[in-house]
């Protein structure tokens, strides 16, 4: 039974790809020291696989910006646009694609969210031109392991999902190009066939209804062309949940399936019963997007069933999916309590736990077992993990307590007094974090400023914040979020069941890593959280101050989560503690209050049945959380994406009175999907893009709000920004709000 990992994380355990990435940005670091970082990280990541005693390393998950983008390059899928870069080095070229030219102004290839993680791709862009298909970094990187001593098993984004994935420019039909796509990888396949026994073809798009007839009818066809090109290496590499087309995978002829035993758990019966007889079976066991130990004895008997099916010779052992979602080493995590310590494996230590399980089921190595679940059971058995008034608050939700009183149409007349005027001017919550806002939370953060300063400092920010925001003329204020670092860490950190790594960070899209907060116990509210610093704001201004609060599903999905209980649950214990955040602050007279959920949509399972379900309970979270007040008190949401045009209905079971969303950079575009749907909410779609710097012109958001009146009535209509402004200076965000109350000004007159 041989073992291997679907993928390393790229970033380093100290981040030093990020560093080196950015000082090349910078143009302090020369090419060949950056390239040079990176072919350490590969050596140092390959010699922990074999350290952990894999059979194979992984090659070609390294990747310097993404391995989406890895792939369009080899397929040479250069947008026209990017012409001009042509004659630059190679890796200038490669950079532009994914960050844009800025002194060319092209822009870069779109970025979006790979599956239902916090990874983000970026996306291809397929349109009719010619590409001429170039190398790719993975034949160069599986010699060199060779060259090393490993065992390389070279492992490529497969060409269903690449294009699965892209982008169809106007007029093309972007599957009429897979036979030429797959002559691409025919040519990369055939060179790396000598280096190695497999190769790992990623189809996670099988995991999913993303694939149209034309697709699947040529499945076959294409993997044969490409398994007769590597004389039949290919393991056909599964993820992110039970196969969808299983039929395909069993038919594609490969050497290999590897399925997905975290995400896909009860999906084994399913592949034993079609795996053709000389296809071996890749067991995906340990988790790879959490940070938690396996629990051996749960994994055990898949292993047992397989073999018992298929011969130990047929079967490998696997990561779940790469561990490109997991931190690198829990040995860098030395301040956290042991019981939290001691459940935790991160990419490292997944490694390992291949070894320990192979260990187990072919030696019998009974210590191991025995350890690893008195460990397991040590750590659970710690009162943080079941705190019984949070279970049983929890066990007593009724259903009223997922209920306004009364419903939206009605509410608007019990909010009249709030007296506000016709598209009511708001921002969506952040306003610029300055350096100096930076450096106070900073200083705080290493203990170098006594608490009674650091509340002193924060309340200027926020008193010169609403200062701004009456100047502009806006109607609905907000405190600015200067106390915040991030929106789910905040709270996290005043919240009981969560707790911080030192160093577990995740990439979340080229040099860029998340750090994300830890729930490891039963959550639930220590104190008030926001409740201060808002009615600070409040007292300083006669307008209405909305109270800003992150939602439960959006502090779920960008947290690790213990994997001891269901996510439902988690969401529900979270949602209590908002919920009484909410009612902290009606009863202190804030009667508009946000609550956050930007991550709802990225939560979603891929396959309709798991989405439905996932939907059901993640919006019920979001209504026990806001259900709490009056009617005559307004609760508002903001979600920072566009695409919701399945699950408008479900927005709308959400039953915000007010939300916020992103629409400026599809100009509108998405207000279709209210067309055909009788939203009951008031509604502000975005009118300027905050992730630009560039000042929108009054004339642009006049056009932009008529737009939005054909399909939202005027008495219904908010004018905001499609995000947070904390990211943009105020040389930028003040100008651009002073433009966008006017055009709320102008268009107010036209009603
Ligand atoms: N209130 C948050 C902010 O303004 C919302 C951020 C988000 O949607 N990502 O920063
Ligand atoms: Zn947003």
């Amino acid at each position: 039974m041989q073992t291997h990992i679907l993928g390393f994380p790229s970033i380093g355990q100290r981040r030093e790809l990020k560093q080196a990435l950015e000082s090349y940005w910078k143009g302090e670091l020369a090419a060949e020291s950056l390239l040079e970082t990176g072919a350490e990280l590969k050596k140092r990541h390959w010699q922990i696989q074999r350290d952990a005693g894999l059979d194979y390393v992984t090659t070609g998950d390294f990747s310097l910006y993404d391995r989406m983008l890895d792939v369009t390059c080899m397929l040479g899928a250069v947008p026209p646009r990017f012409e001009a870069c042509r004659g630059d080095a190679p890796l200038d070229g490669y950079f532009s694609l994914a960050r844009g030219d800025v002194r060319r102004n092209i822009p870069a290839l779109e970025m979006t969210k790979w599956f239902d993680t916090n990874y983000h791709y970026l996306v291809p862009e397929i349109d009719g031109g010619t590409w001429t298909s170039a190398d790719h970094p993975v034949v160069a990187d599986t010699s060199l392991a060779g060259e090393y001593g490993f065992r390389p098993k070279p492992a490529l984004i497969g060409p269903f999902t690449w294009l699965a994935l892209g982008k169809a420019g106007r007029d093309v039909r972007k599957w009429d190009r897979l036979e030429e796509i797959a002559a691409a990888y025919v040519k990369i396949l055939s060179r790396l066939a000598p280096l190695c026994d497999y190769i790992q073809l990623e189809e996670p798009v099988l995991c999913t209804e993303l694939l149209p007839d034309e697709a699947t009818a040529r499945f076959q066809a294409i993997y044969a062309d490409m398994n007769a090109a590597c004389g039949g290496r290919i393991m056909l590499a599964t993820y992110f949940g039970p196969v969808r087309h299983l039929d395909l995978a069993a038919g594609s002829g490969c050497a290999a399936l590897h399925v997905d035993l975290v995400q896909g758990r009860k999906q084994l019966e399913a592949v034993l019963g079609v795996l053709p007889p000389r296809m071996a079976l890749s067991l995906g066991l340990v988790a790879g997007r959490n940070i938690w130990k396996t629990e051996y004895a749960r994994a055990l008997p898949a292993v047992e069933r397989a073999v018992a099916a298929l011969g130990s010779d047929r079967v490998l052992l696997g990561s779940s999916c790469s561990l490109l979602h997991c931190p690198v080493d829990v040995a860098g995590e030395t301040a956290l309590p042991g019981h939290i310590r001691n459940r935790m494996a991160f990419a490292v230590q997944k490694c390992s736990e291949l070894s320990d399980l192979r260990g187990i089921f072919e030696r019998k190595e009974q210590t191991l077992l025995d350890e690893n679940t008195a460990v397991l059971q040590a750590a659970l058995a710690h009162p943080d993990s079941r705190v019984e008034a949070v279970r049983k608050r929890a066990a007593s939700v009724t259903p009223d307590m997922l209920s306004r009183r009364r419903p939206c149409s009605v509410r608007r007349d019990a909010q009249k007094w709030l007296n506000l005027p016709r598209l009511p001017t708001t921002t969506i919550g952040s306003f610029p974090q300055t350096s100096a806002i930076r450096s106070i939370r900073l200083v705080r953060r290493k203990g170098g400023i006594p608490e009674g300063e650091y509340i002193a400092a924060i309340r200027k920010e926020i008193a010169d914040c609403i200062a701004k925001q009456e100047e502009l003329g806006l109607d609905i204020l907000v405190h600015g979020e200067a106390e915040r670092n991030d929106m789910v860490e905040y709270f996290g950190q005043q919240l009981g069941g969560f707790c911080f790594t030192q160093n577990g960070w995740v990439q979340s899209y080229g040099s860029r890593c998340v750090k994300p907060p830890v729930i490891y116990g039963d959550v639930y509210r220590k104190h008030p959280m926001t409740l201060d610093w808002i009615l600070y704001a409040q007292s300083l201004t006669e307008k209405p101050v909305k109270g800003m609060l992150t939602g439960p599903v959006t502090i779920l999905c960008w947290s690790f989560v213990r994997d001891d209980l269901e996510r439902s649950e988690v969401c529900r214990q979270i949602a209590l503690a908002v919920r009484d955040e909410v009612l902290d602050l009606e009863k202190a007279g804030v009667r508009i209050i946000q609550i956050d959920e930007a991550a709802l949509r990225e939560g979603m399972p891929l396959t309709a049945a798991e989405a439905e379900n996932y939907l059901r309970w993640a919006v019920d979270a979001f209504r026990l959380s806001a259900s709490g007040v009056e009617d005559s008190t307004q609760i508002h949401t903001h979600m920072c994406y566009s695409e919701f045009n399945a699950i408008l209905p479900w927005i709308a079971r959400m039953d915000a009175d007010v939300i916020s969303i992103e629409s400026s950079r599809s100009g509108m575009e998405l207000l279709d999907a209210f067309a055909g749907f009788d939203y009951p909410g008031e509604v502000g779609p975005g009118v300027y893009d905050i992730h630009s710097p560039r000042i929108p012109s009054v004339e642009e958001m006049v056009e932009l709000l008529r737009r939005a009146l054909r399909h939202i009535p005027g008495d219904r209509l908010w004018v905001n920004p499609d995000c947070g402004l904390k990211t943009r200076r105020w040389e930028e965000a003040y100008p651009a709000l002073e433009n966008m109350v006017a055009a709320a000004l102008r268009v107010r007159e036209e009603l």
